[in-house]
């Protein structure tokens, strides 16, 4: 029987972890590090995660503004928004809100970001450290996964690792984390071939594709650890992931919940990432 790996209870430690880093930054520098969350439009899941950062943030010290602009607003004013963001010496963290509304591009809003300042992690700066191996910002998902990771005692090293998904924003920067840490690492996507076969042979299996019940129990390998980043709602209105949670918690070591897994890990790394920041930009 696999033991839960509880998120809601580790993001808690990383928070409280923050925010003793921002009570000495504050106390050092006089003044608290500061995120700045820009929201375009009125997507109501994103208001939602919004509004959780905000509060996040508030409670572990961090300066927090939401800049929310309407929905139409141009790409030109997006832009002159951001840039003014970037030199505005207060402002540690810059976080624009994904998906944008469909005339805006992700790709040139999130590039227009300072890379010091780019507290998702998205800027392909910080994309191309984390591929040669340096020290940057990194996603926060991934980096939640890799901490849970840690937190469970599972080294990485020499164990054959499966990601399900490629995204740039999920499956790819977790791969790499997971070589970082000495794992053999596969990739599967839409196209891969033989996925049951795959899970079968892996000691930790990501799952960051965003189907329900993708991964079916019976594929688990005994002992694996299991992370799930999936979050799919059904027809009931409840969440599920994309592991078969109740096949797999028989045969895993470690099983993340759907919710309470990855999904409080994610907004805890932010945070981090933005006591990160502003540390990197004083020195
Ligand atoms: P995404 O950009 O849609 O990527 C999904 C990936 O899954 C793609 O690489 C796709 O392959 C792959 N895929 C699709 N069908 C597949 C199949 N049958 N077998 C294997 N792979 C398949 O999604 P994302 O942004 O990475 O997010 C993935 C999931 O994580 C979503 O449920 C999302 O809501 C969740 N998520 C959770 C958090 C959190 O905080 N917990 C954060 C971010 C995302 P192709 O590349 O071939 O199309």
């Amino acid at each position: 029987m696999a033991e839960l790996i509880d998120g809601k209870a580790l993001a808690k430690e990383v928070r409280a972890e923050v925010k003793s880093r921002a009570d000495d930054f504050r106390a050092t520098h006089n003044r608290a590090p500061g995120l700045h969350v820009v929201l375009v439009g009125d997507d109501p899941a994103s208001q939602v995660y919004v509004r959780n950062k905000e509060r996040a943030a508030a409670k572990a010290g961090i300066e927090g503004r939401v800049h929310r602009l309407p929905a139409e607003t141009s790409e030109a004013d997006l832009l002159a928004l951001i840039f003014e963001l970037n030199g505005d010496d207060h402002i540690d963290g810059i976080l624009v809100q994904l998906p944008l509304p469909d005339h805006l591009h992700d790709q040139t809003i999130v590039d227009a970001i300072d890379p010091a300042k780019d507290v998702d992690g998205l800027h392909p700066f910080n994309a191309g450290l984390l591929v040669v191996g340096r020290k940057g910002l990194r996603p926060c998902t991934p980096s939640g996964c890799m901490r849970m990771l840690e937190h469970v005692g599972c080294d990485p090293k020499g164990k054959r690792a499966l990601v399900l998904g490629r995204s740039t924003l999920v499956g790819k920067p977790i791969a790499l984390m997971l070589l970082e840490k000495h794992a053999t690492v596969t990739i599967a996507h839409s196209r891969t071939e033989d996925l049951a076969e795959r899970v079968r042979e892996s000691d930790i299996v990501v799952a960051a594709v965003g189907r329900a019940n993708l991964v079916k129990g019976d594929w688990v390998r005994d002992g694996a650890v299991v992370i799930d980043v999936g979050i799919n709602r059904l027809d009931d209105g409840t969440l599920t992931g994309d592991v078969d949670f109740e096949g797999a918690k028989d045969r895993a070591a470690h099983i993340t919940p759907v919710p309470g897994g990855v999904g409080p890990m994610t907004i805890a790394m932010l945070l981090s990432n933005t006591v990160d920041a502003a540390e990197a930009r004083i020195m």
